[in-house]
């Protein structure tokens, strides 16, 4: 750069979870700031960059956004390469989506590794949260006791859909993406 004392970073983040459970929606609320209810799957991957100006340096993420299907195919392995962090997202009005976060994390910790052997750091969301809790309270699940088990560095509840005030403390979104950067 022309600039000696700004220092540019490109990160690679993973958004993974069941087909359906909002993905997408996350990332159009956290890069273009809108929410759309029409369904439009995605097919294969989806890019989407988000800049963070801070003081002396820019952060670019580079929001990989995989096809809910993906982990029954043999592609995620392609798709996983260079990340940096991910977000693995479930529904919180479908168990199912729940039951497969698992999944979705073993999946990415058998294909991919950092330079120094470690699994790269994983985000749980909890998302539709404007819709209930039911997947969170009606199974006696212990959120920060299953990120414990599971390896998740941490979980947000969120919604793609609402922003009330009441929620506010629950999406926040800048912080969510920054927490792996
Ligand atoms: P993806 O397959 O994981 O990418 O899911 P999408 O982002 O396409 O969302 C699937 C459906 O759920 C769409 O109809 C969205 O409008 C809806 N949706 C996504 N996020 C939310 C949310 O936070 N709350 C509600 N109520 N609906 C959501
Ligand atoms: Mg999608």
């Amino acid at each position: 750069s022309s600039n000696n004392h700004n220092k540019e970073h490109l990160y690679k983040i993973l958004v993974i979870g069941d087909l359906g459970v909002g993905k997408t929606s996350i990332i159009k609320r956290y890069v273009h700031h809108n929410y759309s209810p029409n369904y439009r799957a995605t097919i294969g991957v989806d890019f989407a960059l988000k800049v963070l100006n801070r003081d002396q340096e820019t952060v670019r993420l580079q929001l990989w956004d995989i096809a809910g299907q993906e982990r029954f195919g043999n592609m995620t392995r392609v798709y996983y390469r260079e990340a940096m962090g991910a977000f693995i997202v479930f529904d919180v009005t479908r168990p199912a989506s729940f039951e497969a976060v698992t999944k979705w994390k073993e999946d990415l910790d058998s294909k991919l590794t950092l330079a120094n052997g470690k699994n790269v750091a994983v985000v749980l969301l909890a998302n539709k949260c404007d819709q209930g809790r039911e997947v969170l309270t009606n199974n006696g699940i212990k959120m920060e006791q299953f990120c414990q088990e599971n390896g998740f560095v941490g979980w947000y509840e969120t919604s793609a859909k609402v922003r009330k005030k009441g929620h506010a403390h629950k999406y926040k979104a800048r912080l969510v993406f920054k927490r792996l950067v």
